[in-house]
């Protein structure tokens, strides 16, 4: 089956964020070296007191790095601790290590997440399509707050409930061609080594404890906040007031939580209870992508205080930690209208039962991942209409084969090399698509498969699924979506939600386009 990607058709905003007003200060820092793992000088690993300042300002990145395959380039992209786009030059030529933040398993998978999952999924392929060699951990927190609060109030343990969610992140994964990471470390899975690193931080005199847990003092870590690109003294002011008001300083954070009764809980050295948040993800980034590695990524939000709190804890430990922070934009939802039309349209399952997976894709992508992204009823008909014409011309060009037209190659790689550009990558696409099409209606095949072996590569690199056959839907099916049709244009609100319900139980996913009710199997 064919499968590849499309182009714009949508009212997307595909505006990239000006650096400017990504910028809170004009910080330089020095680009990243090639430098072993133990002696590196990524800029988020500027020195802390007490220890060593490592950042060699002198040392000067190799170049570029790519290897194998196709890739002979460098792609940039805009790091958060630098505060600008430069070239990721990987700890080791040839491979990328990436660590994201997880979900947290509480409750069903949103928008946002999505987004995030095929942001960086789309990073993974478009690297490995240019030959990289790429390890991918993503990891399940699975010890957590929300997630203790639910089982209390549903009178379930907290294991019943992250198992039955993390089941449902991973189905919902599958259906948005989510390829699964290489290793999803559970925080369950990591509390002794949490422990571990807790402990070396209190004899490196780091930690100290309050009635109600162990906390770091973060104010000594040189360059504390440095992922927040903003002051101590606005940190400071900013640091939510919490519970404790034993803390030595706002920004502090828990290391370790002592347990109320009924939590759960393990013994530690700071008493019965559990790792703060912030500690899981150093230890598992690091225990399984070692110092060093790559690129670590989250949300903008979790940019401070979560990772800066990680780089925090890796740093005093004497680690070198990412050397590269990539974070993403939000998701903007149509407000009321949706909500009341579509149900909870911030609900992933929800979404993908109503709009084609491929097409959500396709949206996630016809925005720059920094820049915020909007979901609406008009951005989901708009990606999924111009879905609809990349399946057209997957099945029209189905017989064309060849060698993909080198131009185009390149001029997708240049987009995408640019920081991820895949609004103007996607673009391209739908630019080929139209050529091709165009070459065919002259009845020119071999202007047209080219093109057309070009659009297959693309939609590898973006993880699109292209349907190059349209026989999946039986005609009993069809014609019940046609008869949806009829009672929506007569307003016959009951009749087509019936129908949809009787669509769904026969395992098909129903979609509302411009042009009438579209099925496909589930
Ligand atoms: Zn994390």
């Amino acid at each position: 089956m064919w499968s590849e990607p499309l182009t714009v058709g949508g009212g997307v905003s595909t505006e990239k964020i000006s650096e400017r007003s990504l910028l809170r200060s004009n910080r330089k820092v020095p680009s990243a070296s090639q430098r072993p793992p133990q002696r590196s000088s990524s800029p988020s690993s500027e020195g802390f007191s007490g220890t060593r300042r490592s950042v060699d300002m002198a040392d000067k990145g190799t170049g570029l790095v790519g290897t194998g395959g196709t890739f002979g380039r460098m792609l940039r992209l805009f790091d958060t601790a630098r505060g600008q786009v430069v070239p990721l030059e990987p700890r080791d030529p040839g491979k990328v290590s990436i660590y994201v933040c997880g979900p947290t398993v509480y409750g069903p998978p949103h928008l946002g997440h999505g987004r995030y999952a095929i942001v960086y999924d789309v990073l993974r392929r478009y690297l490995e399509w240019g030959g990289f060699d790429v390890t991918f951990v993503s990891n399940v927190t699975d010890v957590d707050d929300n997630i203790i609060e639910r089982a209390n109030r549903e009178g379930r343990t907290a294991n019943e409930i992250a198992q039955r969610c993390e089941e449902v992140w991973y189905r919902a994964m599958d259906m948005i061609d989510v390829r699964r990471p290489d290793d999803d470390p559970h925080a369950s899975a990591y509390i002794d080594e949490m422990i571990e690193l807790i402990a070396d931080l209190e004899r490196r005199g780091f930690v100290y404890e309050t009635s109600d847990g162990a906390y770091f003092e973060a104010e000594r870590v040189e360059g504390y906040g440095l992922l927040a690109r903003q002051p101590l003294d606005s940190l400071r002011a900013g640091a939510r007031v919490e519970a404790s008001d034993e803390k030595r300083s706002p920004v502090d954070f828990v290391l370790w939580k002592k347990a109320k009764p009924g939590e759960p809980s393990w013994e530690s050295p700071w008493g019965a209870g559990r790792p703060g948040w912030h500690t899981e993800c150093v230890v598992m980034s690091l225990g399984l992508l070692g110092d060093g590695f790559d690129i670590h990524t989250g949300g903008q939000e979790l940019a401070f205080p979560h990772h800066e709190n990680e780089r925090a804890q890796a740093l005093a430990a004497g680690h070198r930690f990412a050397r590269y922070w990539i974070h993403h934009g939000w998701v903007m939802v149509e407000d009321q209208k949706m909500g009341k039309s579509l149900g909870n349209f911030t609900n992933l399952l929800d979404l993908i039962e109503t709009v084609d997976p491929r097409a959500f894709r396709l949206l996630v992508l016809q925005s720059h991942y920094r820049a915020p992204m909007e979901v609406s009823r008009t951005t989901t008909a708009a990606a999924g209409a111009a879905f609809g014409r990349l399946d057209a011309f997957a099945r029209r060009a189905a017989g064309l084969a060849g060698d993909a037209d080198a131009a185009a190659l390149e001029a997708f790689r240049t987009a995408m090399d640019d920081d991820l550009d895949t609004p103007a990558a996607v673009a391209l696409l739908f630019d080929l698509v139209r050529r091709a099409n165009t070459a065919l209606d002259a009845g020119d095949e071999s202007a047209a498969a080219p093109l057309a072996a070009a659009v297959r590569e693309m939609a590898v690199a973006f993880g699109l699924r292209l349907r190059a056959t349209d026989d999946e839907v039986p005609a009993e099916i069809a014609a019940l979506a046609a008869e949806r049709d009829r009672a929506r244009a007569a307003k016959d609100w009951a009749s087509a939600d019936r129908i949809r319900a009787q669509l769904q139980a026969e395992g098909f996913a129903v979609e509302d386009t411009p042009a009438g009710t579209q099925v496909r199997r589930r």
